[in-house]
């Protein structure tokens, strides 16, 4: 009899799958999507099934079998196996490596129990005892044996035996007696601890849906599986009842499941506190601060269906949730959604992908939302939903612009302009009046450090020996760190290239506004959050817990601050430098400024005081700028639009980025020549559906020691772009130098 094979995905950069034998002993157990464990050149490896196979792989080769597979139940059903193989085809990934990278960390290893995760004894239903009769006869003198049974029974036959033991008051040994008589068995399983439990879940509050939310929740009921909704809502407009109201009818009515992605949960506490305030237990948040066991543990009580809502960032969109019903996807313009490393996918389009192999209905939502969703929504791809005003009849707030180039009072003594070009007068005296009226503020400024960069008198700036970028100064610790590869060094006190003696700080960051604002404002109380404030895994909360409970005057800090906060008390929103990014060399420079402008903005103003906004620039005129003030998402559109569509960029069509990188300048630089030029054969054949830009040197030609050069793909239609990618990633050959190295990023969100 011939051997049964399948075909397993590997975690190894090869555009193949490998075929295996499946022992008899393991033929219930491996079927698609199981992880199985496999012996390759030598070693063990953590492989997963895609399928059946017919042995066209091997080529005449005998078969090794398949040595272990760990899981009782898949570790990828249907619908994730299905998205797999959809990203490994549109990324142009090996399956194997996407497959692992949709998997917790600690189930890619090849061990059957990972030690990471603590576990527990769990007692099992083993036979059911159908009828009353059966059932007396049974427990006839074991009255205790048949409480334990039946509280068992009503815990859905699996329970803790501490739990179980303590809930009956009884003695381990009634526990014992179940076993002995096979009713029941007792297992090992892993202990489940979610550290956002600790958090108390505020009550829900009773609102009711505005006539603008109760239509967008009717439309999502009536929403066709597989379908695309794109929510735009103002900010403060109540976006988050809208999912929460879809989701208790998806949960309670339809008895199915959903996931909710957030850009970055560490920021967005309030909000899952808000969907754990409604859902309790059934929510499962994946924080990227979980330790490998933790996350282990919450994707097990998902695909038990013990937990129904996975909340989480990026990742989440591949939790094992049974019956999938619903994804929303939270601020769905933001960057972080986008993986910065192989496969570099896109958790937006994996999660429409997602719900249509699942018929499940997908929310977009945002109050700025991306150029690609908007023109999906235009024409008709996704159904547009608009909640176009805030709840409670509040308006959004008044945007005053300061302009820094009359505002810095050209005449006054250089202290004073020093302190105008970060604290404008108009901005100062708005701070004033909030703390003597015991309100809040916040500050924003998305630039960390002390000082951007530091120069010497002739201009010389010092740079960071590994990368093309210069270094930011920082205070307490006092030293110059690049923000790209962490090197670090001391300031000197002269110019490495002239040995000029006075350097210079140039370009404010958030650690001079801290300082600034604690001499302007001595008993105001201040806290600042930005990458160096919260390295504690809990920081964000925590800082973000003091600001709701009025122990903070003045929140100052980066981007961080511009998502999901909802707090009443803040009146004020000052942006210090509206003009930080605005200028970076990169086609969604405009859009980004626009989008952290309106969200901040949105900050203010959300309780019965309302609040205003003071965006501080030396651009006033730039549409990012005008359009965020006059809060005109629709006229931003309309001037953007045509911006990108000449040369043209996303939404206009589709980009790929293929960056070349290498530890020797010329060497890279010819490579990506050559790349260029192998490339520009194929396209012949394309007749133009794809056309390529470059070779040229990348925006930050070098980062951690290592050259960039890179090319661009564009193309309006998708499958020819693929083809290229594809062939260029298994045909081209690399120059035998071992150092150069090619990725490749589609759709990328920037092409720094
Ligand atoms: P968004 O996410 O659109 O910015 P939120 O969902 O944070 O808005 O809602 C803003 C505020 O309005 C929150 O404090 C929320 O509790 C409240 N809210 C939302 N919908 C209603 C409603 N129908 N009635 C009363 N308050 C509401
Ligand atoms: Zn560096």
């Amino acid at each position: 009899m011939t051997p049964r094979l399948v075909d397993v995905a590997l975690p190894v950069p090869l555009f193949r799958a490998f075929t295996y034998a499946v022992p008899d002993t393991l033929r219930h157990a491996v079927t698609a999507g199981s992880r199985v464990v496999v012996p390759f050149h030598n070693r063990q490896m953590i492989g997963v099934v895609l399928g059946e196979s017919d042995g066209a792989n091997l080529g005449g080769v005998v078969p090794k079998a398949i040595a272990d597979a760990p899981d009782e139940q898949p570790a990828f059903r249907g619908d994730l196996l299905a998205v797999g193989r959809w990203m490994a085809d549109y990324y142009v990934s090996p399956v194997g490596l996407v497959l692992r990278a949709a998997l917790p960390a600690a189930m890619g290893r090849a061990r059957r129990a990972d030690p990471a995760v603590r576990t527990q004894r769990v007692l099992r239903l083993a036979q059911p005892l159908d009828s009353l009769l059966q059932r007396d006869a049974v427990f006839k003198r074991a009255p205790q044996q048949r409480a334990l049974f039946e509280l068992l029974e009503s815990l859905g036959g699996q329970s803790p035996v501490a739990h179980l033991v303590e809930r009956l008051g009884c003695t381990e040994g009634v526990v014992q007696g179940l076993v002995k008589r096979g009713l029941a068995v007792v297992a090992a399983e892993p202990v489940d601890r979610d550290p956002f439990l600790a958090r108390a879940a505020p009550p829900p509050a009773a609102v009711t849906p505005t006539a603008a939310q109760g239509a967008a929740v009717a439309a999502l009921r009536a929403g066709a599986p597989g379908s695309t909704f794109l929510l735009h809502g103002i900010t403060g407009s109540g976006k988050t009842l809208v999912y929460l109201e879809f989701l208790k009818h998806v949960l309670h009515d339809r008895g199915q499941s959903a996931i909710v992605l957030v850009p970055e949960i560490a920021l967005t506490p309030q909000t899952v506190d808000r969907f754990r305030a409604v859902f309790g237990d059934l929510v499962a948040v994946l924080h990227s601060g979980l330790s490998d066991g933790e996350r282990y543990d919450a994707w097990r009580a998902l695909q038990r269906g013990d937990k129904r809502i996975a909340i989480g960032a990026r990742s989440a969109v591949f939790a094992p949730v049974e019956r999938l019903g619903a994804i929303i996807v939270d601020e769905e313009h933001e960057a972080t959604y986008k993986q910065g490393e192989a496969p570099r996918y896109h958790a937006r389009e994996v999660a429409i992908v997602r719900a249509r192999e699942a018929g499940a209905v997908v929310v977009l939502g945002s109050a700025t939302p991306s150029l690609e969703s908007w023109t999906n929504a235009q024409s008709g791809k996704y159904t547009l939903l608009s909640l176009p005003d805030r709840v409670g009849g509040g308006s959004l707030p008044g945007v005053r612009v300061v302009d820094l180039r009359t505002e810095t009072g050209p005449g006054a003594p250089v202290m004073v302009q020093a302190l105008r070009r970060i604290l404008s007068a108009p901005l100062e005296t708005a701070l004033h009046d909030r703390l003597a009226r015991g309100e809040q503020s916040l500050l924003l400024l998305n630039r960390r450090g002390f000082a951007n960069f530091v120069t010497c008198p002739e201009g010389h700036v010092v740079a960071c020996p590994n990368c093309a970028i210069s270094l930011t100064y920082h205070r307490a610790p006092e030293r110059l760190v690049c923000h790209y590869c962490q090197h670090a060094e001391p300031l000197a006190a002269t110019c490495a290239e002239c040995g000029a003696e006075q350097m210079r700080q140039r370009g404010v960051g958030t650690q001079q506004v801290e300082r600034l604002l604690n001499e302007r404002f001595p008993s105001a109380r201040v806290a600042r959050m930005d990458v160096d404030t919260t390295s504690g895994k809990w920081a964000h909360a925590e800082i973000l817990d003091r600001v709701g409970r009025g122990e903070v005057d003045i929140l100052l800090g980066t981007q961080m601050i511009a998502k999901g906060l909802d707090f009443p008390n803040v009146t004020l929103v000052g942006v210090i430098d509206a003009d930080v990014g605005i200028n970076l060399p990169d086609f969604r420079a405009s859009e980004r400024t626009f989008q952290l402008l309106s969200q901040v903005a949105g900050r203010a103003g959300r309780g019965p005081k309302g609040g205003e906004v003071l965006i501080q620039t030396r651009t006033p005129g730039h549409h990012a700028v005008t359009c965020a003030v006059a809060h005109d998402y629709l006229r931003f559109v309309s001037e953007e639009l045509p911006a990108r569509a000449d040369p043209p960029y996303p939404p206009a069509l589709r980009l790929a980025n293929v960056v070349i990188s290498g530890l020797d300048e010329r060497g890279v630089a010819a490579c990506a020549q050559s790349a260029a030029d192998w490339i520009a054969m194929r396209l012949n054949a394309l007749s133009g559906a794809v056309t390529l830009i470059g070779p040229a040197p990348c925006p930050v030609e070098r980062i951690k020691g290592r050259w960039r050069w890179h090319l661009v793909l564009k193309a309006t239609r998708a499958a020819p772009l693929t083809q290229v990618m594809r062939a260029f990633l298994t045909k081209f050959d690399l120059p035998s130098a071992h150092d150069l190295r090619v990725t490749l990023d589609r759709d990328p969100v920037a092409l720094l």
